[in-house]
C-alpha cells in the first residue's frame, strides 16, 4: 500500500468508490468520470506502477484482471453488444493514476 496512491486508498477502503467486484487479487469500481454508459476499472490489489513496472511474478495478476474483466463485461450486460479494454501506459498516453488500471468501456448505442 502506498500513502500517496488514490488506488491503493480506494483498495484499502479509505476512499469511497462504488465497488462492483472484489475479492484478494482485484478490485473492480465505477469510473469517476466515465467516458462511456458502461465504465469500470479493473484495479489489482497490489500496488503497481503501471505495465512498465510488471514482474514476472505479477503473471496471476494480469491473468486475473483479463478475467474478471470478461466476468463484468457479462454481468454488466455488454459482452455480447461489445466492448473495449484499454491501458494508458505512461503519461504521453494520459496515464494519470500511476497504479496499474485497466478500463473496461462499452454500453454504446
Ligand atoms: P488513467 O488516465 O490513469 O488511465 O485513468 C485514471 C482513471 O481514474 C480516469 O478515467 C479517472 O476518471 C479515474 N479516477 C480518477 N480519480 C478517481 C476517483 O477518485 N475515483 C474513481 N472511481 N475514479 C477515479
Ligand atoms: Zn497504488
Amino acid at each position: 500500500m502506498e500513502n500517496e496512491c488514490l488506488f491503493c486508498r480506494i483498495v484499502a477502503g479509505e476512499k469511497p468508490a462504488e465497488i462492483v467486484y472484489r475479492d484478494e487479487t482485484v478490485v473492480i469500481f465505477n469510473d469517476i468520470n466515465p467516458h462511456a454508459p458502461v465504465h469500470l476499472l479493473i484495479v489489482p490489489t497490489k500496488h503497481i506502477r503501471g505495465v512498465n513496472d510488471l514482474e514476472e511474478a505479477d503473471r496471476g495478476i494480469i491473468d486475473a484482471m483479463f478475467f474478471r474483466a470478461r466476468d463484468m463485461a457479462k454481468k454488466f450486460g455488454v459482452d455480447r453488444s461489445g466492448y473495449r479494454l484499454s491501458v494508458n501506459v505512461e503519461r504521453g498516453a494520459g496515464q494519470v493514476v500511476f497504479h496499474l488500471h485497466l478500463h473496461l468501456t462499452g454500453g454504446w448505442r
